[in-house]
């Protein structure tokens, strides 16, 4: 592929595979696409898709002319129709002209639609120039056909003259991507060129796996949202964030399981730690509606590893092999691991892990000393009683501590209370409980949380009771909760310490390496 070659040539930073980056480029005027293309270099594009349909005029011959000449990278040429998703509503004669054009004055690839190929075949007559690379495609918005149809839409792609076939489907699942990769694998052992997207969140994967199937290229925006396709991520993330350049056919694929899940925070972790560490590893933010779908369908040993979020702890510990004892009481999962030796899924919980530890460096910190856990003995008062209010109870009393449950329902506070052996109470006789100085306080609801940082789950006056407090919640990092403890006083943990703390396991389980504990901390901004 000798694009890429270049490209590695002119080094763009260690690269393992020969996918290339597109930026799709849609501007006005051919000097905003001109500096656009500038631009699309010094952020690491190999190459750059002219969307000659978002110019609002241009002079076909002078300003072809133009973009070729003044593009520091290879260009594709894309002039797509309204009736493809694009903008240009003019006559197919004048864009089948701008397009010859392209072709003749030097363009490396150009972009011609299923549709239209075979009308456009006859227009050129032949006349094809050499260097040119045809990509004919195919773009469906609604969704991703079966795997038997996308075979047959590669054959019609492939008898309609394509140098290089090009699809974009459509995720209505996220298992829809996996049709696709099959058929990705599937062309490049008959080295056929393919370019194979799914549309939408739940289809980020085929854009950031496409080298480790043997895809042609991806395609990155040079600002987020600009996007020509839904779910395009931008060319930083690529590079930076999902280390796209260091992605090959051995790289195992992790990933963070959630519904919402693209405001989290774990790809940046693992990603840089990966990089760091010389680990052949992808973490992926993974849009998962249907677990069981999900894990069934991704199944093979390159699915290495998942962390589990909202609202998939319960359904994941149902649906892993074999379960931890203490996930299995906590009743959520939220580390999942496919064993290597047999393929199966083992899940545990290290929610808990991390809190515990941080609650046991905090109280360390304020003076505890001793082989034995600072948290024995102690009082400790959970408020919530959801899977953060678990995992903390068990975890809390198997170190040793007296656990009394305070929830807003107060029969779940009761039902949590009698499987751990402690006491119950509502949230308002919280205030006035305290039998003892020097208990330990943990917030476990998303009370504070934001937006409503104003909320706190109990007044200021209570909490001169308790040495230490924690909050799960960490957007905020100091929470409202943990500025009126520190004012009384009292030592803090954060739920970013939390956060880190349930990293650090998971790292550990997913690659066997010790976790880089300063570099997530920094990553956090928690020195
Ligand atoms: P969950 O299973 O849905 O449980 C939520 C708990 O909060 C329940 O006990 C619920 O009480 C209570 N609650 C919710 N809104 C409330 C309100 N307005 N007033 C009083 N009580 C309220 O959720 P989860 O998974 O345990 O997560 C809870 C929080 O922990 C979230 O903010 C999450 O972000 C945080 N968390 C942080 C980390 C970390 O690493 N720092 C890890 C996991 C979770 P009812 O029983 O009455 O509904």
């Amino acid at each position: 592929m000798e694009i890429a070659v270049e490209s590695m040539a002119s080094g763009v930073g260690m690269r393992k595979n020969e996918t290339l980056i597109c930026a799709p480029l849609m501007a006005d005027t051919v000097d905003q696409v001109v500096n656009l293309m500038h631009k699309s270099k010094a952020t690491g594009a190999d190459i750059v898709e002219i969307r000659l349909d978002h110019l609002k005029s241009f002079d076909p011959h002078s300003d072809i002319q133009k973009l070729i000449k003044e593009c520091p990278l290879p260009t594709l040429f894309t002039y797509r129709p309204i009736w493809e998703g694009g903008q240009y509503d003019g006559d197919e004669n004048t864009r089948f002209n701008a397009l010859q054009l392209c072709m003749k004055l030097g363009a490396d690839h150009i972009d011609i639609e299923l549709k239209a190929a075979h009308e456009f075949n006859k227009f050129l007559n032949g006349g094809k120039p050499e260097k040119c690379k045809v990509i004919v495609s195919s773009h469906n918005y609604d969704s991703t056909p079966s795997s038997e149809e996308l075979g047959n839409l590669v054959a019609r792609i492939q008898a309609a003259g394509a140098d290089i076939v090009k699809f974009a489907t459509t995720a209505v699942d996220i298992t829809d991507v996996a049709r696709v990769f099959q058929i990705t694998v599937h062309c490049q052992s008959f080295q056929v060129p393919i370019i194979a997207m799914v549309m939408g969140e739940r289809g980020l994967m085929s854009r950031i796996l496409c080298p480790k199937f043997g895809g042609y290229l991806t395609f990155g925006t040079l600002e987020a949202g600009k996007v020509s396709a839904p779910g395009q991520p931008t060319i930083e993330q690529l590079l930076n964030l999902y280390n796209f350049r260091l992605i090959d056919s051995d790289t195992k694929v992790f990933g963070i399981i959630g519904k919402p899940v693209s405001h989290s925070k774990s790809p940046k972790l693992y990603n840089r730690a990966f990089r760091e560490d010389g680990f052949n590893g992808v973490f992926l933010h993974l849009l998962v509606d249907d677990l069981p779908k999900f894990f069934d369908t991704y199944s093979s040993s390159d699915f290495s590893g998942f962390s589990c979020t909202i609202p998939h702890k319960e359904v994941a510990l149902s649906r892993c092999d074999e379960v931890d004892p203490v996930a299995k009481s906590i009743g959520a999962v939220n580390c999942v691991i496919r064993r290597p030796n047999d393929g199966k899924l083992f899940g545990c919980n290290t929610d808990y892990i991390g809190a515990i530890s941080a609650i046991e460096d905090g109280l360390r910190e304020n003076g505890a000393s001793g082989p034995v856990s600072p948290l024995a003995g102690k009082l400790f008062v959970v408020i919530g009683a959801g899977g953060a209010g678990k995992a903390l109870a068990y975890g809390a009393k198997e170190k040793g501590a007296r656990v009394v449950i305070a929830n807003r329902t107060y029969e779940r506070a009761k039902e949590l209370a009698e499987i751990i052996g402690g006491q119950a109470l509502s949230l308002a006789d919280l205030e006035s409980f305290h039998p003892e100085s020097g208990m330990i306080l943990a917030n476990t609801t998303s009370i504070g949380m934001q937006p409503k940082i104003e909320e706190t789950p109990v007044p200021q006056e209570a909490l001169k009771h308790y040495e230490l407090v924690f909050d799960a919640v960490y957007t905020p990092k100091i929470t409202r909760l943990l500025g009126e403890a520190q004012e009384v006083g009292a030592k803090i943990v954060t739920g970013v310490e939390m956060f880190i703390g349930q990293a650090y396991e998971q790292y550990e389980r997913f690659t066997g390496l010790p976790a880089p504990k300063q570099l997530f901390k920094e990553i956090m901004g928690d020195h």
